[in-house]
């Protein structure tokens, strides 16, 4: 790592311990304590984690795709904890399978962290027990690292420099690199979760103040990361120099408040101030905040799947509202790709905006075609292998009323393995659809991610290797079109940051292959 020209090796002695808890809830303090409440229903079905169960007992999930996570932090609020929980709510949508807050009151952490969603990890006797006026929080769905409460966030260490909590969004490319060099120095680690990387490089730093150490270990990351990271004098937050994850600033009265997205402001009264920039380090302390960089900003290469999936649709990215970009993007889609019909649905939840957006454009009405069952949890009873066979619809059923004897237009965000896709298809079909035919607010998906997005492979991709018509046939539709890159870029907004800039700041790796970021031989082989 190159310190004015110097090699600097990560200081010796810089052993990193789990934190042992002190007087802690069950499940609490010590990091590699199982929270047995939480992984019962995994028990009972054999499945490896709540998650894992419910790709067992849904036959659609776990096909759809999935974020890494979403960060909440702030500081310098005396309802820290609660404020922090009612973040985390609104930012549940980008993982479920684990939550947790760590909170400081300046001398000493507490935290609790468990499997689930965040309203079953919490109760109000655990958020009682969280004190101070800064804390930091988290949402997780794994895509590295096991389903396990040894991987929930936020980490929690003691290094010589005191207490450590680590909370990020994202995947780091170099983490396995990282991870054997560390374990050669000594370090032992304590998840498998790549997150830990980071604490590891700040506590074997020779810098003694915390920020010198993150700037110092930012240095040896690559990939996408948001970092909210905190110690009981500081919070130190950092975007990879690409900005590829969101994570936006706020103010509720005198405290900072940081979030993956907006809509956990909304959630909290907090003023929207500005978006993290790519390169930033913000420290807080009891002088306030700063802003540093500790990287030049690469090429700006924000997530565009923020904009097509996983954001929500009431929270504004780099000034754009999500619900506005897809309902244009369902418009430019019904100008690229007109179809006689008589009715356009969308795929519940993501791709309404854009059935709207299409339905307006091309003047066919919309209607409520398909119903997701929002209340299908992890503790459903399994069906047999015959129910299943027999077509349980427990996730989406039909409107049959609205789709019988129709021509229906049946708009999704994007195909991505194609096997949902044909089962939405059949049924439509079932449901007495007379044509359906598919339209996609999104082009091809045709290159794996690694930057968080559980798509790491090439062979889980039905457009690595089909063209349009082949995947039609697969997923049995009567027509389908996919929206252009152009037209996604024009339809979603944002500005050209410069002549050549033609991807406008957004990472479209898996629909062109060009990574903003260089992708380590042994990931970009798989
Ligand atoms: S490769 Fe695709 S999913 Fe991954 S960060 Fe880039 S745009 Fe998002």
């Amino acid at each position: 790592m190159a310190d004015g020209g110097r090699v600097v090796l990560p200081a010796p002695g810089g052993f990193i311990l789990p934190d042992q808890g002190r007087d802690m809830l069950p499940g609490q303090g010590r990091i590699v304590a199982l929270d047995q409440g939480r992984t019962m229903n995994a028990d009972k079905t054999g499945a490896t984690s709540p998650w894992e169960e419910e790709r067992l007992i849904l036959p659609w999930a776990g096909e759809e795709l999935h974020e890494e996570c979403g960060v909440f932090g702030i500081w310098g609020h005396p309802d820290a904890a609660q404020l922090t929980y009612y973040g985390l709510h609104a930012l549940q949508h980008r993982g479920q399978e684990s939550a947790g807050i760590v909170t400081s009151d300046g001398q000493r952490f507490t935290f609790h962290r468990g499997m689930g969603l965040v309203t079953e990890v919490f109760h109000a006797e655990e958020l009682q027990k969280l004190h101070g006026e800064r804390a930091i929080g988290h949402v997780r769905y794994p895509t590295n690292g096991g389903s396990v409460l040894l991987n929930a966030q936020p980490l929690v260490f003691n290094y010589r420099g005191g207490e450590l909590a680590v909370a990020t969004n994202g995947a780091l490319v170099n983490a396995d690199s990282l991870r054997r060099y560390l374990e050669r120095q000594g370090s032992i680690f304590q998840t498998t979760s790549d997150t830990e990387v980071i604490a590891h490089l700040i506590a074997r730093s020779a810098y003694d103040e915390v920020e010198e150490a993150v700037k110092e270990a930012l240095q040896m990351l690559k990939g996408a990361y948001a970092f909210l990271i905190m110690t009981n004098e500081k919070l130190v937050v950092a975007l990879d120099p690409n900005g590829l994850r969101p994570l936006s600033l706020a103010r509720l009265g005198d405290a900072y408040v940081f979030a993956s997205e907006t809509c956990a402001f909304d959630a909290i009264g907090a003023d929207f101030v500005r978006d993290v920039e790519p390169g930033e380090l913000i420290v807080i302390d009891r002088d306030g905040l700063r802003s540093q960089r500790f990287a030049n900003a690469g090429r700006r290469a924000l997530c565009t799947f923020e904009y097509i999936y996983f954001a929500r649709p009431d929270s504004d990215i780099d000034g754009v509202n999500v619900h506005m970009a897809r309902k244009r993007m369902g418009k430019r889609l019904a100008e690229e790709a007109a179809v006689e019909a008589d009715v356009v649905t969308g795929v519940p939840d993501s791709s309404i905006s854009a059935a709207i957006g299409f339905a307006e454009a091309s003047g066919i009405p919309y209607e409520m075609g398909l119903v997701k069952n929002r209340y299908v949890g992890r503790t459903f009873i399994r069906p047999s292998q015959a129910l299943r066979e027999q077509g349980v619809k427990m996730k989406l059923s039909a409107v049959r009323k609205v789709v019988d004897g129709k021509r229906v237009v049946m708009i999704d965000d994007s195909i991505v393995r194609g096997t949902t896709s044909r089962r939405i298809v059949q049924l439509l079909r079932e449901a007495g659809a007379k044509e359906v035919h598919v339209r996609i607010s999104s082009p091809m998906v045709k290159h794996p991610c690694f930057y968080g997005v559980d798509t790491s492979s090439r062979e889980e991709l039905i457009a690595a290797d089909k063209g349009v018509e082949a995947i039609r046939q697969a997923i049995g539709a009567d027509s389908l079109a996919f929206l252009s890159i152009e037209g996604m870029l024009e339809a979603i907004g944002r500005p050209f940051a410069s002549p050549t800039d033609w991807q406008r700041g957004h990472c479209l790796a898996c629909f062109t292959g060009e990574y903003p970021t260089e992708i380590p031989g042994d990931l970009a082989a798989d």
